[in-house]
């Protein structure tokens, strides 16, 4: 264990995630905390995890772990599918997905569509790392909200991403059904969408809702797993739904620049811990018997 360097002012990141649990990381250096039209924006240094940017008080990304995410919620999809050519992501403006997704040759376009220009100006000025793939010839970047944006376009993607932030505000009807319903029309008939869905210890609820959602407009659908240490609770999830292929199985191989994806961990991810198979399977069910009860 490293001394407490005693010099530096005790000055910490808490994130509020739930009214009895907290996140603290010391903080070196305050470089953005501003307010924009849709949310606030801070940028800290911190001793820990490098650079960190949160909005509206939840961390987006940290320098040191953004990779676990950024490669789960884009390399699952991207390897399902033997050809993924046409790519959207939704929210994403810190750039962390499209890069990912650039790292495929097959990819011929990917847009960008975030809410909130700031935050991909944001990432431009400091986190290089992680908005590098933002200027790719292949990216093209949309300042929308993607609710509308995803209605006007229809047969179109291969893989759609959804980066979102939490459920709340804009973002909230990134994940409802109707969202996944016009999803499901801008995807190509052989298309895939993944979105983030949350901790299952933190937000379980959110967990379930957002599956099932996904689960009743896509006829192949299933939840996968992965470590985000940052992220409340370090468990994260994601559901994903296809029109076609089984996204359990790999058709595309992985780019060799990965840090956290492999081919084995692809397969593994699909295979849930018992309560979390429960927390899905119980809602589930509990969905089928209201329908029922509406039905009579
Ligand atoms: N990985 C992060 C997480 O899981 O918390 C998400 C990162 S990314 C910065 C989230 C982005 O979603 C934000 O930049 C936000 O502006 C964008 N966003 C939220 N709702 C949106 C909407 N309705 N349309 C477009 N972008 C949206």
């Amino acid at each position: 264990m490293q001394p407490m360097d005693r010099r530096s002012p005790d000055l910490w990141y808490t994130e509020y995630q739930k009214p009895d649990m907290r996140l603290g990381l010391r903080i070196k250096e305050i470089l953005v905390n501003k307010q924009t039209q849709y949310q606030h924006i801070l940028v800290v240094e911190t001793a820990e995890y490098g650079r960190l940017l949160a909005l509206d008080g939840a961390i987006q990304i940290t320098e040191r772990d953004e990779f676990t995410y950024h490669e789960m919620i884009t390399h699952v999809a991207m390897c399902a599918h033997p050809t993924p050519k046409r790519v959207l992501v939704v929210g994403g403006g810190d750039g962390g997905v499209v890069r990912e997704v650039i790292k495929h040759d097959s990819v011929e376009r990917v847009t960008l569509v975030d809410i909130d220009e700031a935050v991909i100006e944001t990432s431009r000025a400091y986190f290089p790392s992680v908005s590098c793939a933002l200027d790719h010839p292949k990216v093209e970047i949309a300042t929308m909200d993607a609710l509308v944006y995803v209605k006007e376009h229809v047969d179109e993607f291969n893989v759609i991403i959804v980066d979102s932030t939490d459920p709340v505000d804009f973002a909230a009807g990134l994940y409802e059904k109707s969202f996944f319903a016009t999803a499901a029309n801008a995807l190509k008939s052989d298309g895939i969408i993944v979105a983030q869905t949350e901790s299952p210890f933190a937000e379980p609820e959110i967990v379930s809702s957002t599956f099932l959602a996904l689960r009743e407009v896509f006829p192949i659908s299933f939840l996968y797993w992965g470590a985000v240490p940052t992220y409340p609770t370090g468990l994260w999830t994601y559901a994903i739904g296809s029109k076609l292929y089984d996204p359990r199985e790999t058709r595309s191989s992985a780019p060799l620049d990965v840090r956290y994806y492999t081919k084995d961990l692809h397969h593994s991810a699909f295979i849930l811990p018992k309560f979390l198979k429960d927390l899905i399977g119980r809602d589930a069910k509990m969905q089928t018997k209201e329908k029922a009860c509406h039905a009579t």
